[in-house]
């Protein structure tokens, strides 16, 4: 058994403020919000990543997160939101449940947004190859 924080939400072993739950998923506040109304929707089984879900169960959390998504999006009224979802430390992932955010935006924000990097002279068509010969 893995000893994982949102496993223990889902239990009820630790408390959440819960927006809704069936039985495949559920969804609740987070704790420490980019912005007020920030969300997180999760399977109810233990995958680390996105990598480790299986289709049919990934479905039910995506259904999830459009239908929670547009309740944090009427209740804040906000501008606009993302979804995020974070896979491996690398990404910024600290809680190795699979989980999408629901973050409420607001025009002007303030909000960093991502930095655009450039590809060199055909460096573009090599990535797309490489990209493409995994699928
Ligand atoms: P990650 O960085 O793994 O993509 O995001 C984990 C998120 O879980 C963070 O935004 C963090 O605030 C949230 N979080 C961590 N522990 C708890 C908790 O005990 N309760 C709630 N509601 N959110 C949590
Ligand atoms: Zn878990």
């Amino acid at each position: 058994m893995v000893n994982c924080i949102f496993c223990k939400i889902i239990d009820g072993e630790i408390p959440s403020s819960k927006i809704y739950e069936d039985d495949n998923v559920y969804a609740f506040l987070d704790i420490g919000p980019v912005k007020k109304g920030h969300s997180l929707v999760i399977p109810k089984g233990h995958y680390p990543t996105l990598d480790d879900i299986p289709e049919d169960k990934l479905k039910d959390v995506i259904i999830a997160t459009k239908k929670v998504a547009n309740a944090v999006r009427l209740a804040t009224g906000c501008d606009g939101y993302n979804i995020v979802q974070n896979n491996y430390p690398a990404s910024g992932q600290v809680v190795h449940h699979l989980h999408f955010h629901i973050i409420p935006r607001n025009d002007h924000d303030g909000l960093p947004a991502w930095p655009a990097g450039k590809y060199s002279e055909g460096e573009m068509d090599k990535m797309l190859e490489k990209v493409k010969s995994k699928l």
